[in-house]
């Protein structure tokens, strides 16, 4: 916890701790470029309201590991796309309105994108969605060998992983059962510790790539990313990292960390809508590779010749050689709103605040619901150590959870649920302030109270 917690004159569980917190934040005012959903919207039929007027009001949504909010900017930046393709039809490739000619547009989030991962612009591109991504990593960088064969992911990957490495297995003649290898956290615990993870890589000679999560979706646990890389690189493997839920909400250093590959998607904490479009990392060392194989399109054709269409490819270097399709402009734009925002905030202060914001969250339930923590009836299933998370807690409800997450859509809350007991609640940096915390602590109380009555 840090200093600024401790030192404050008020109470912790009074409202003017949380609003003293936010008044000090320099980072309050990025709230305002973000369109926060009012009750109306989102609390259902079933509101629990204690007048009708308080449907007007913001609701508390600490739901940006599923689905970040709106930046005020992309609705503004779509609209000028809009305006141009209505203005200049195909001549929107070269000629723009707005000056950001679509057959260039993806070079307008690399650099933005390169900062937030910690990599060199010429390592980073945005294309596809992220399992896309991930297969075409796969294609790139598994190359099964009689003794190296197996890819190695969590027991509770995010399900789409799952079906991507086994369907990428199959694909290449590989039975899952032997080349899916699985990490599962030890009996009685949560989370996975880095020390069996290396063992694993250390004593299974035949994996040929290690593909975790940077921040894993359901418990929130972040990984050691560096020090896995190199256990990983000393074995022998390829370590590629699914980066869904740490991209803009930890510090991220890919390139220094050597890391092989990396892919995320943007909607989460990046705010680019549902569907948005995805990331990818590729590090330096490989970017005049052309001894692997890839996935080819257009698209990462060398841009100096792209429309040329002569039948040879010719990538451009680094990570945009990979790129297939031309990328949608609306979720290239609407990205690039989202970046403007990173880019004024800065991802250290961001992180900085994230620590205090989560760290609230985490004091304050053990404060407030200390019975129902002492006879079991919630526990917080994410890492204490802030080194070891990111902004989300992952709160198990052995009982009743659905209930819990109902009553609390009721007030206003917007969380997400993860049956059969999981809860996730994550404060994000950018929009969430001290006292969204405080209102979901608060109403939790509540809940608590009529739920197991
Ligand atoms: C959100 C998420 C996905 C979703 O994949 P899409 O291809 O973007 O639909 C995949 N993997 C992880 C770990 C995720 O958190």
């Amino acid at each position: 916890m840090t200093d600024t917690l401790e030192k404050s004159k008020f109470p912790l569980s009074s409202i003017e701790f949380a609003e003293n917190l936010d008044n000090q934040d320099k980072l309050s005012k990025f709230r305002q470029e973000f369109v926060i959903p009012l009750r109306r919207y989102v609390s259902g039929e079933n509101a629990v309201t204690e007048k009708e007027s308080d449907l007007d009001d913001e609701c508390t949504y600490l739901c940006g590991n599923s689905l970040g909010l709106m930046p005020k900017r992309s609705r503004e930046l779509i609209n000028e796309e809009l305006t141009t393709w209505g203005q200049k039809g195909v001549e929107g490739h070269w000629n723009h309105t707005y000056n950001r000619p679509w057959a260039t547009i993806d070079e307008l989030v690399k650099e933005p994108l390169a900062n937030l991962v910690g990599a060199k612009p010429v390592e980073v591109t945005a294309m596809n969605t992220l399992t896309s991504n991930l297969h075409s990593m796969l294609v790139t960088f598994f190359r099964p060998t009689e003794t190296r064969f197996k890819i190695l992911i969590e027991k509770k990957a995010f399900p789409s992983d799952h079906y991507c490495v086994s369907s990428h297995l199959e694909s290449r003649g590989i039975d899952p059962k032997i080349g899916l290898l699985t990490i599962a956290p030890r009996k009685g615990e949560h989370t996975l510790r880095t020390k069996d993870i290396i063992e694993l890589i250390n004593s299974d000679k035949e994996i040929a790539v290690v593909m975790l999560s940077g921040v894993q979706y359901y418990t929130g646990q972040l990984f050691e990313i560096e020090k896995i890389t190199k256990a990983g690189h000393d074995a022998g493997c390829i370590v590629g990292w699914d980066l869904a839920h740490a991209v803009g909400n930890v510090r991220l250093h890919l390139h220094d960390w050597q890391v092989d590959f990396a892919c995320w998607c943007s909607y989460k904490y990046l705010n680019s809508g549902a569907g948005g479009i995805a990331g990818l990392f590729i590090h330096e060392k490989y970017k005049n590779d052309q001894s692997r194989p890839r996935l080819a399109g257009w698209w990462g054709n060398d841009k100096e010749n792209r429309f040329e269409m002569e039948p040879q490819f010719r990538p451009s270097e680094g990570a945009s050689g990979y790129q297939l399709s031309n990328p949608s402009i609306f979720t290239t734009i609407s990205l690039l709103g989202s970046l403007q925002v990173f880019e004024a905030a800065g991802i250290d202060n961001l992180r900085q605040k994230s620590i205090m914001l989560t760290g609230y969250l985490e004091k304050l339930l053990e404060t407030e619901l200390k019975q129902e923590f002492e006879s079991d009836m919630i526990r917080i299933l994410t890492p204490s150590d802030p080194q070891q998370r990111g902004c989300q807690l992952s709160l198990e409800f052995p009982e009743n959870m659905m209930q819990v997450f109902s009553q609390l859509q009721a007030r206003g809350v917007i969380v997400d649920e993860r049956k059969p007991t999981v809860i996730r609640v994550s404060p994000t940096p950018l929009y969430n302030s001290f006292k969204d915390v405080y209102n979901f602590v608060m109403q939790l109380k509540q809940v608590m109270n009529i739920v197991y009555k």
